[in-house]
């Protein structure tokens, strides 16, 4: 990992080296071309006075006359500040303003002596010995009266020196000032930028984190505050988006868990995605708890699995009828498709399950009963036709054989018009309660009863006495009485046909919370406690010879329940085998205005 320093240590040392560098060249070069210009002045300087003084020289050199000519360069040399000093054209000095001529040596090598004598300017600078100093020396030769002599000028280069490392030291200090300067305005540039870029980072790790109402600073730098404004742009951007995606998966999740549908999708290594609610009821599952988990494991099925594999492979859509559960056996019939991306690759399936077991259930009881019916109808169809083939065919010559086989043939029709006007009873009834629409009126319940008995009395007065009836006259309900009247017939029908000819049957009526009950007890053989359960079922008898020989049809009991259903009531039974049966209805109880 590379290392990372600080802005500030990241600019500062190169801009510091560049100021630095920078200061060293210029003032190299400055100081380089200060001092040429120095000495260029100073040369030129040193020339004219040469040039100017030498003539003065020409009378005292042509006369000989050394103690003139050393008085001349004494009075230039300390008017003018300039060392002076005149030498003959064989290097022996006769004149110097700063030293006596005597006591110096030869200067005829001295190079701008030589120079000179040659008919030039002559010019050098370096270490005087006599003065122990470096100077700068400018010679012009004069010709006086045949006497060749050379005029010297010369000053000291020390107060250059001294000047030069005065321009050098203020250089140096002006730029240490600016480096350090320099160095400070780094400092603040850098530390505001680390601010503005802190507050940035602060501001994108914040966006980050999801935290997409806060909006950042606009900075003072045009570069910095257009990286915030693109940034809180994108923030706005971010939370749109995010608005518009929790806004449709909050739809999307709101259709799926109001459809009574399950639905489950997959993804294409046969894990669960997602489940909505009815999904989860119908495989008894925790919808939240199945995400990621395979399908076997959810389903726990393998016609499922076995459905959402063809269905991965692109068998196009397919459904299946599934069967669930153990213990209650469950029935769901599943549509499954291929689930394709926005590529239009495949990315799994999509399963959606209904809850058949009732139409199965349905479909199972109406294969029943069509079989049922059929059975019922062909016993007494068979019998009669049997008959009327044989009194067709071969007549009976016995007149009372032929009235026998009539019977029987009539008692046949008679239980064919049973079955069917009991069958006829219940289509009705299932169409009214299908309908909602009983009519029906609150009235005692006591007169209703009171008719049953009463048409009873008429038509079996044996019967009728062994009926008691019990049943306050003040309880009222909202019935339709020909209905009631109907099921309370059926039930005493059965309670007398069922039992011993000698022993009573009574019916009762009392109120039970908000329901009126009405009873039919018998004290005949009961009903074994296994057959309880499917006792109103269409066709279901506990003894089917008897009943048959009681001319019963099998539909009595299945038309009371459907009677007191369409009075939003119900039946139950309650039996001792050897005891007798209590048969009872509950009808919504209702006080009539
Ligand atoms: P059925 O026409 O055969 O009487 P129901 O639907 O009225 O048909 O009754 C169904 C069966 O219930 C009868 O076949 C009979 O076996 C039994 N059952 C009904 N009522 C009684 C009762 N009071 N005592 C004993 N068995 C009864």
């Amino acid at each position: 990992m590379s290392r990372r320093g600080s802005l500030l240590g990241t600019f500062f040392p190169p801009l510091a080296v560049t100021l630095i560098v920078t200061l060293v060249l210029v003032t190299g070069f400055s100081g380089r071309a200060l001092r040429q210009f120095f000495l260029d002045r100073t040369g030129t300087e040193l020339e004219n006075l040469a040039l100017v003084s030498a003539s003065l020289f020409d009378s005292p050199v042509g006369d000989r006359d050394d103690r003139a000519v050393q008085e001349l360069c004494r009075a230039i040399g300390k008017t003018t500040g300039t060392r002076l000093t005149v030498i003959l054209d064989d290097g022996t000095v006769i004149g110097d303003s700063a030293e006596d001529p005597a006591l110096m040596d030869n200067h005829a090598a001295r190079p701008e002596i030589v120079a000179a004598r040659q008919g030039r300017i002559g010019r050098s600078t370096r270490y005087s010995p006599t003065l122990d100093q470096r100077r700068m020396y400018v010679a012009v030769a004069r010709d006086a009266a045949g006497t060749r002599y050379v005029v010297r000028t010369s000053v000291s280069l020390a107060a250059l020196a001294a000047i030069m490392s005065d321009v050098y030291r203020k250089i140096a200090l002006a730029g240490l000032v600016l480096t350090l300067l320099a160095g400070l305005t780094s400092y603040l540039l850098s530390r505001k930028l680390s601010r503005s870029l802190q507050q940035l980072q602060s501001g994108a790790e914040a966006f980050a984190r999801g935290d997409l109402d806060d909006r950042l600073q606009t900075a003072d730098t045009t570069e910095i505050a257009c990286v915030a404004d693109a940034m809180n742009r994108m923030a706005s951007q971010l939370t749109d988006r995010f608005d518009t995606i929790v806004k449709q998966r909050n739809e999307s999740e709101a259709v799926l868990s109001s459809m009574v549908e399950g639905v489950m999708a997959v993804d294409d290594r046969e894990q669960v995605i997602g489940l909505n609610r009815a999904g989860g009821q119908l495989l008894g599952q925790d919808p939240a708890a199945v995400v990621n988990r395979s399908v076997q494991e959810v389903g726990r099925n393998s016609g499922l699995t076995r459905l959402v594999r063809d269905a991965l492979a692109g068998h196009g859509p397919l459904e299946a009828d599934i069967r669930l559960g153990v213990d209650q056996e469950r029935w769901l019939q599943v549509h499954a498709t291929g689930l394709i991306g926005a590529d239009g690759h495949p990315i799994g399936a999509l399963l959606v399950m209904n809850d058949v077991t009732r139409l199965r259930h349905l479909e199972n009881m109406r294969r029943d009963f069509v079989a049922n019916v059929s059975h019922e109808l062909k016993t007494p169809i068979t019998s009669i036709k049997g008959f009327v083939e044989t009194l067709l065919e071969d007549p009976p010559d016995d007149r009372d054989e032929q009235e026998r086989f009539l019977r029987i043939i009539n008692k046949q029709a008679d239980r064919l018009d049973a079955i069917i006007t009991d069958l006829l009873a219940l289509s009705r009834l299932e169409q009214t309660t299908g309908d909602g629409g009983l009519e029906s009126h609150c009235q005692p319940v006591q007169p209703v009863l009171e008719r049953v008995l009463r048409d009873l009395a008429n038509l079996r007065p044996d019967s009728a006495a062994r009926v008691t009836l019990n049943c306050p006259a003040d309880l009222t309900a909202a019935i339709n009485a020909p209905l009631i009247e109907q099921a309370v017939n059926n039930l005493l029908d059965n309670a007398l046909k069922y039992s011993p000819d000698d022993s009573p049957v009574s019916v009762r009526c009392c109120a039970a919370g908000d329901e009126v009950a009405v009873s039919v007890t018998d004290l005949g053989p009961g009903i074994p406690a296994e057959h309880l359960p499917r006792l109103f079922e269409r066709f279901y008898r506990v003894d089917k010879a008897r009943s048959r020989q009681m001319g019963g049809t099998g539909l009595g009991l299945a038309i009371c329940k459907h009677i007191a259903q369409a009075h939003r009531g119900r039946i139950a039974v309650t039996s001792d085998v050897g005891r007798g049966s209590t048969f009872t209805m509950y009808l919504p109880r209702q006080e009539c205005a």
